[in-house]
């Protein structure tokens, strides 16, 4: 199965995306956690992205399609799934996530939403920061992650809405809960044929 997910910062899409993978055999690509690899390792893409992921903004799109396409072709080579986190973000990612998809004949299936509200993002982002010390979990960085979130990527469940491939699952309870009913949820779903896009 393929599955994007699409949730706030904060809401789980690390957590619930590995779990959810490791139940589907499939490999959790992780957008968020392949760009701070590269900012440890010191490569050239590592250093480009650096100053945007510590202020909390997007990667610019060209990088992003490069690092999805090459993590997709990877992932879908011998026909395999993948549950894709943290891409697509915007409106303009989510056709691009689409043509790479679609020109690697592997759409997604379902986009699975994850609900959590504001107040609950700050407080789990603040108290995960004393324990990981990311960069860009100080509050002023969360509020603008967060405001980016309801501008620019919120928008795009519509469009999965519309495909009908949306799948949209309450964050808020515990992590065990939230990945029983994503579980079971994506048990009842078999995966659709290629839905058809808005615009060629
Ligand atoms: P969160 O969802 O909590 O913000 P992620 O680990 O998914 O955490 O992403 C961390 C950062 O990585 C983002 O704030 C952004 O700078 C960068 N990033 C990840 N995915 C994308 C993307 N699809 N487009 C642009 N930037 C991205």
């Amino acid at each position: 199965m393929r599955v994007l997910m699409i949730a706030p910062p904060g809401a789980g899409k690390g957590t619930q995306g590995a779990r959810i993978a490791a139940r589907l055999g499939v490999p959790h690509l992780a957008t968020g956690d392949l760009l701070r690899r590269h900012v440890a390792l010191g490569t050239s893409l590592g250093r480009a992205v650096q100053e945007h992921l510590d202020r909390g903004d997007l990667v610019p799109d060209g990088v992003m399609q490069d690092l999805v396409r090459r993590s997709l072709a990877d992932a879908t080579a011998d026909g395999g799934g993948y549950v894709l986190d943290g891409y697509p973000r915007t409106p303009a990612q989510a056709w691009a996530a689409y043509r790479i998809a679609a020109s690697l004949d592997a759409t997604a299936h379902i986009a699975l939403h994850l609900r959590v509200d504001d107040d609950e993002v700050v407080r789990r982002l603040l108290a995960r920061s004393a324990i990981e010390h990311r960069t860009d979990d100080t509050e002023p960085v969360i509020r603008r992650r967060l405001a980016l979130y309801h501008r620019v990527t919120e928008p795009i469940l519509q469009w999965y809405r519309y495909r009908g491939i949306l799948l949209s699952v309450d964050g808020m309870p515990e992590p065990d809960r939230v990945t029983s009913t994503v579980v079971s949820a994506l048990r009842y779903r078999r995966p659709c044929p290629d839905p058809v896009p808005l615009a060629a």
